[in-house]
């Protein structure tokens, strides 16, 4: 019976001791690095504020700034010009929407930020998930532009639906960016009117605790690096409010976590993969466990982005896998883990806490969908509707709902096809970050409270 050989094995995983860390210390980076996710409605001008920052930053050198300026010129969309930095394919310059997560760095005085650009048209929702499941902050874009920001923060507009996906996610620390002040002549009753209509759907619907307002403009400039001279206005701006986001957990200390997001190549006996370190280290020689299939390994030839010879938390590493089994139980989504009491142990079932996005259908018992976390994908089903809660208070509504309708907050269970490497998302928060989709939406995301193993 391959299934109790299996369960053997992981308690055999489970009860060996934990590898006693090689290196004396975790690396200690000078700096707390903050991966930043930008999110709003379409056309709030995420991309111009995100490119004028990082121009004022120094970040872009000025030619490749002149590049896109020239380029966007010739194709009559100079606005644009900013945008452009952050956008990478000929594809999406000419479509004017950002697709893709596009990664960029950037140090401001205590803080090294990843900045995760989301996109906001409406199809590529998805794609901000992929972004926002690693964010540890964001900052939330609204259009200040007479009539604009009502568009983005009412029914079809994304500014609601971003917010919740962020908190459902974990995310905790937010910015709001009152953007395009400039069009509205810096009108503080403009500011006043969105902080107040934002702060109460942004505190008692989607549960952040003091999200933070800052009057900018991404055309202009004014308040992005530089505080600006506002007779209403002495705040902070947005780059001081940057670098006091606060870093998670180092997670250095915790236990190997690498999710398999790439398979290169498989030959006898080895795959070479690329993953991130989500928690923990790992050395070449050492003895670890491909879950949920539960092969041993020994890795192999590793090699880190930042050509480090020690690989920690946070380092995306390629590297080999050596072992005796077969090229299937190596995949994208398969998680990298060693022995020891917090071992991640696979399931198929589990408890999540999701928030429900705008959907036609009610999700019901027995409801199937496609469940997303870290570089998994795998069809799943909602076995069990535990209970709602109440957004504002986290306070529990009904149990046993019969349905769960779009804008609620539930507690589910939920049952994959089969095993799959996820996991609390207090033991990992990579780990522990799940949406779901269906029918080329995304009908809800939360995180996982447990995971539910077999007796
Ligand atoms: P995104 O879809 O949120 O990334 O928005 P973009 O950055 O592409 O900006 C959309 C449009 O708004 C472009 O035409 C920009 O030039 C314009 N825009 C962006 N920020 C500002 C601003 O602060 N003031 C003004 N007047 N226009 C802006």
């Amino acid at each position: 019976d391959l299934t109790a050989y299996r369960r053997n094995q992981l308690q055999n995983i489970a009860k060996a001791p934990s590898v006693p860390r090689k290196t004396p210390k975790p690396r200690v980076a000078e700096k707390d690095l903050i991966n930043l996710i930008v999110v709003g409605h379409v056309d709030a001008g995420k991309s111009t504020l995100m490119g004028h920052l990082l121009h004022d930053l120094e970040v872009i050198d000025t030619r490749t700034i002149d590049k896109f300026r020239h380029e966007a010129a010739r194709s009559g969309k100079a606005s644009f010009a900013f945008a452009w930095v952050l956008d990478e394919t000929e594809e999406e310059r000419e479509r004017g929407v950002t697709m893709d997560i596009g990664r960029t760095s950037f140090e401001t005085s205590n803080r090294r930020i990843v900045l995760l650009d989301a996109p906001g048209h409406k199809d590529f929702i998805s794609n901000m998930i992929t972004g926002t499941s690693q964010a540890d902050a964001a900052i939330l874009v609204v259009n200040a532009t007479t009539g604009e920001f009502e568009t983005g923060f009412e029914n079809g507009g994304q500014t609601k639906e971003h917010a919740l996906l962020l908190r459902s996610l974990g995310v905790t620390q937010l910015v709001v960016a009152v953007n395009k002040l400039d069009t509205v002549e810096w009108s503080f009753e403009r500011f006043e009117e969105i902080r107040n209509n934002l702060s109460v759907f942004l505190t008692r619907q989607a549960g952040f605790s003091k999200p933070i307002f800052v009057p900018v403009s991404g055309f202009t400039g004014e308040n992005l690096v530089k505080r600006m001279d506002l007779d209403w206005y002495d705040g902070p701006c947005l780059l001081e409010l940057i670098d006091n986001f606060v870093a998670p957990q180092p997670p250095s200390d915790g236990p190997l976590r690498i999710g398999i997001s790439d398979v290169h190549k498989v030959s006898a006996n080895q795959v070479v993969v690329s993953g991130k370190i989500e928690s923990g280290e790992v050395d070449k020689d050492d003895k670890v466990y491909i879950m949920p299939s539960v092969i041993p390994a020994t890795i192999k030839d590793c090699a880190s982005n930042n050509g480090s010879k020690h690989y920690f938390a946070g380092d995306y590493i390629m590297f080999t896998l050596q072992g005796t089994f077969e090229p299937e139980s190596v995949q994208v989504g398969s998680v990298v883990v060693k022995s020891g009491p917090d071992t991640l142990i696979p399931s198929r079932k589990f408890q999540v806490r999701l928030v429900v996005f705008e959907i036609a259908t009610p999700i019901i018992k027995g409801a199937k969908s496609e469940l997303y976390a870290h570089s998994l994908c795998i069809p799943c089903t909602f076995t069990k509707l535990i209970h709602t809660i109440n957004k504002s208070n986290g306070e529990v509504l009904k149990q046993k709902p019969r349905f769960i309708a779009k804008g609620m907050s539930a507690v589910v269970e939920i049952e994959t096809d089969h095993d799959v490497a996820i996991e609390a998302f207090t033991s990992c928060r990579a780990l522990g970050r799940v949406t779901f989709r269906s029918g080329g939406n995304t009908i809800a995301a939360g995180i996982v409270e447990k995971s539910i193993t077999p007796q």
